[in-house]
């Protein structure tokens, strides 16, 4: 690991200005992604601007009535919140399907957005990867491949995003505040993310110097009727091969509202508004959900190893949808006797 120096930041604005004023900085929340990434010689700050003792731990009533979620607020401490909970259970379930309590109790919600890939040749020195090191080539394409994308790849890249909150905030169609030196902006949960293209060195769209301050879920009802599904190679502590977050609202049998997000298949939580479509007005019926699994991965591209994902993208959709439909995941199904 590279030497480096430590501040504690003393406040939002300042914290902002040090990190555009210093190019080797890089902010630290939790650290568990940080400090591993530096201890694999991935990433090399020259210093660390420390947002532990900003006060962004909140979880409390947004503008719209919805939920704020502090940016330096646990994935654990979220998790088992009763506003989340009660009223936004498949988040909750996702956070709780990721990492370890030890890790969610350290990791923070800011930091988990901005996770970086799991695929091998981006931790691997010894290997090309064009988003490690721009321009030097992507050692999966060709490459073993079984936990890479099938969805919005592009020629530079075909990694994943691992994160499973993501997936959850992606169908609660949340959105992420941000304090940058231009003052505060609100980003769309679906544009903080993007797709590689011919620059998989960027994973999302914020500036170096920008500092995601909170998360906003919108005053909408998606707690009765609900799934976060993750199929892995261990039942627990592993990243998801494929996720599917499907949240319905129903009248009667049929489907009124719908939000489908998946993981595990993407650069960036993967929505699709064309599926979710398809879903809209009709009967909560197999077929239904066949139909709008089938749209999901009409464009998918398997590279060998990975090329299995495809089908179970598919089957796990259809599988999220039922749950959510038959209600079978209701907050106190979950959350009876599993809190560590
Ligand atoms: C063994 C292991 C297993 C895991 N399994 C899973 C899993 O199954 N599912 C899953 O979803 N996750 C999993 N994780 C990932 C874990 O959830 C993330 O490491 C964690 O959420 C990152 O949060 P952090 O606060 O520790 O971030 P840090 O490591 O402190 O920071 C990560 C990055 O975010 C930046 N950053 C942090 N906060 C802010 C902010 N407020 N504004 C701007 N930039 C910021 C930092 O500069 C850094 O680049 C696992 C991690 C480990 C080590
Ligand atoms: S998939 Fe992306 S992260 Fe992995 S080797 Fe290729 S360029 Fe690097």
């Amino acid at each position: 690991m590279n030497s480096f120096t430590y501040t504690r930041a003393s406040g939002v604005e300042a914290a902002v200005r040090e990190k555009a004023a210093d190019e080797g900085a890089k902010f630290i929340a939790g650290g568990t992604n940080l400090l591993d990434l530096m201890k694999e010689n991935v990433e090399r700050p020259t210093r660390l601007l420390d947002l532990n003792h900003l006060p962004l731990k909140a979880i409390e009533a947004a503008p719209d009535g919805g939920l704020r979620l502090g940016a330096l607020a646990t994935n654990a401490d979220t998790a088992w919140d009763e506003q989340v909970q009660q009223r936004y259970p498949l988040l909750s379930q996702a956070i709780l399907a990721g990492a370890s309590p030890q890790l969610r109790n350290m990791a923070t919600n800011g930091g988990n957005l901005f996770q970086r890939t799991r695929c091998y040749y981006f931790y691997d020195l010894a290997t090309p990867c064009n988003k490690r090191e721009p321009g030097s080539g992507c050692s999966a394409i060709g490459g073993y491949n079984r936990i890479h994308g099938i969805l919005g790849t592009s020629e530079s890249c075909i990694a994943t995003h691992p994160s499973d909150m993501c997936v959850g905030l992606a169908a609660l169609n949340a959105t992420v505040q941000v304090t940058g030196p231009n003052g505060e902006r609100t980003v769309k949960f679906e544009d903080f993310h993007r797709l590689p293209e011919d620059k998989p060195e960027l994973d999302n769209t914020l500036a170096p110097d920008e500092i995601v301050t909170a998360i906003d879920l919108p005053n909408e009802d998606f707690s009765k009727n609900f799934s976060y599904l993750k199929l892995r190679d261990r039942q627990s502590y592993a990243f998801a091969l494929v996720s599917v977050a499907a949240a319905l609202q129903l009248e009667g049998n049929t489907i009124k509202e719908a939000r489908l997000a998946l993981g595990g298949v993407a650069h960036k939580p993967w929505r699709d508004p064309k599926a979710e479509a398809l879903l809209k007005g009709q009967p909560a019926t197999e077929e239904t959900f066949r139909k709008a699994a089938a749209a999901v991965v009409e464009n998918a591209q398997g590279y060998g190893h990975n090329t299995f994902k495809i089908e179970l993208a598919k089957r796990a959709i259809v599988r999220a949808l039922k749950q959510a439909a038959e209600g079978t995941q209701h907050a106190s199904d979950i959350f009876t006797n599993s809190n560590p």
